[in-house]
């Protein structure tokens, strides 16, 4: 049995899991190591509640301050892990080393930067709370208009949000509809009709070749030669996992830490969240998700693993996210590929309410749903039980 635990990352799966551990009995030293200077803070709020200035930034924590106390955590904030070496059971924070009995991993992702932008004025990305008070105050100042590149999760939410402040918006896509990769392109094109409904100036299957400024940023040049003059960029491309400090540990380091179906990456080493690429037995394949649900759920399991020899079972999750755009809540369950059919089997698109069934080879995939919340949970409940096309088909027919 170890007797401590050190998780690197002050992180959503972190905290999750030292809070599962101590809900679970365990009383003996959990440091928690992040190099961020805030306590444990939720990400989801950034690109809507606390971006709009509906919330202040204190309502992000995520666990209030009595019981986070209560939690009894050698909490080490403004600290970075910078090497680690299995063989010997060493840490480094800081430059220093130090032993660990159990290591969890969890030091998620960071955000992809555009060339030719790096210290520019009015050039953002969106991870922190520190990103999204900086974004905050230019939306609060009146810019001209944001442009936001990539129609990812970040950039339509950011887009959403931006609209709503009334800020003149424009939404750079390369793909033809936003969130078209996760979505397909049926799907991505009811997205895009929401946000050009809401106002956003939606531009989908052009990039930025060139960004114009010198100090502070001027204009965007467009693939089709358009260039839009603006005063502030956000720019949302994707991430990439947090790993650089494991290079040379003796992990397998490839697109994230990779695990296996237990999350344990070496012996007394698991990870969780954003940066973990496990086996995921469901699928049969190494996935890493970037979802808050997962981190949630990944984080006290991987932690938990951390003081068992083999545990009862392995980490098979659905994965699930969640996505607040203007007025709609959209949802999806599951893992869509390409060549899905997609069945629109509750609701109607052109009231941009609506489920969505994804299937292939005789079985649900996935389920999607704009402004559908309880179709979506029991669209994934028969994702987990492995529901063929037909039978996810008979229960969505009862649906009213
Ligand atoms: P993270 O939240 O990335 O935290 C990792 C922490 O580790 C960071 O503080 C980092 O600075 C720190 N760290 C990194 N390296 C080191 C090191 N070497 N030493 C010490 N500390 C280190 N998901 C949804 O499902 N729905 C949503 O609506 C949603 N909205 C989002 C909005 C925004 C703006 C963002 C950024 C993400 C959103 N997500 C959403 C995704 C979700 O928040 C992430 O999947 C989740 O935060 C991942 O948690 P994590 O614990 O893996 O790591
Ligand atoms: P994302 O969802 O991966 O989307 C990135 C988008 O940028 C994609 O549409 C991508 O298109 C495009 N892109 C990539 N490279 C580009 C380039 N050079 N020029 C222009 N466009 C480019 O990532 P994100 O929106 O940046 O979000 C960051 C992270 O936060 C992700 O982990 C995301 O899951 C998380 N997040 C989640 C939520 C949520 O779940 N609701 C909300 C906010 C953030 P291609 O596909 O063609 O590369």
């Amino acid at each position: 049995m170890r007797k401590s635990i050190t998780i690197v990352g002050a992180s959503l799966a972190g905290l999750r899991g030292a809070e599962a551990l101590r809900r679970d009995g365990f009383d003996g030293p959990i440091s928690l190591i992040g190099d961020e200077p805030h306590a444990p803070y939720d990400r989801p709020p950034l690109s809507k509640k606390i971006l709009a200035g509906d919330w202040e930034a204190d309502r992000a924590a995520l666990t209030p301050a009595e019981r986070f106390a209560d939690l009894n955590l050698d909490l080490r904030l403004g600290s970075r892990a910078t090497k680690l070496n299995v063989d010997s059971q060493t840490l480094w924070v800081d430059g220093e080393p130090e032993a660990y009995q159990g290591l969890l991993i969890a030091t998620g992702a960071r955000c992809r930067t555009l060339p030719g932008t790096e210290g520019m004025n009015g050039v953002h990305t969106l991870r922190t709370l520190n990103d999204c008070l900086a974004i905050r105050t230019a939306l609060e100042a009146g810019p001209r208009r944001l442009v936001v590149v990539g129609a990812g999760f970040i950039g339509a939410e950011v887009a959403a949000t931006a609209v709503g402040r009334g800020v003149p918006t424009t939404l750079i896509e390369s793909l033809a509809a936003p969130l078209e990769r996760v979505v397909g392109n049926m799907v991505g094109e009811v997205v895009a009709e929401v946000h050009r409904s809401n106002g956003v100036d939606l531009r989908c299957g052009v990039g930025v070749t060139a960004v114009h400024g010198r100090e502070q940023i001027e204009a965007v040049e467009l693939t089709d030669g358009t260039i839009i003059e603006t005063d502030l960029l956000v720019v949302g491309i994707g991430v990439l996992p947090n790993t650089e400090w494991l290079e040379g540990s003796g992990l397998t380091i490839e697109n994230g830490v990779v695990c296996d179906e237990t999350c344990l990456a070496a012996p007394g080493v698991t990870a969780a969240g954003d940066v973990a690429r496990w086996l995921n037995p469901r699928y049969g394949e190494l996935m890493r998700v970037e979802h808050w649900d997962n981190a949630v759920e990944q984080g006290p399991y991987a932690a938990r693993r951390l003081l068992v020899d083999q545990p009862a079972n392995p980490f098979t999750p659905v994965p699930w996210f969640w996505s607040d755009q203007f007025d709609r809540k959209i949802q999806l369950a599951g893992r869509p590929s390409p060549d899905d059919e997609v069945q629109i089997v509750n609701g109607s698109i052109e009231e941009h309410r609506f489920a969505a069934f994804y299937g292939s080879h005789g079985k649900l995939r996935a389920v999607f749903g704009m402004n559908r919340p309880r179709q979506v949970m029991q669209g994934k409940n028969l994702l987990a039980q492995g529901a063929s096309w037909q039978e996810a088909l008979a229960v969505a027919a009862a649906w009213e």
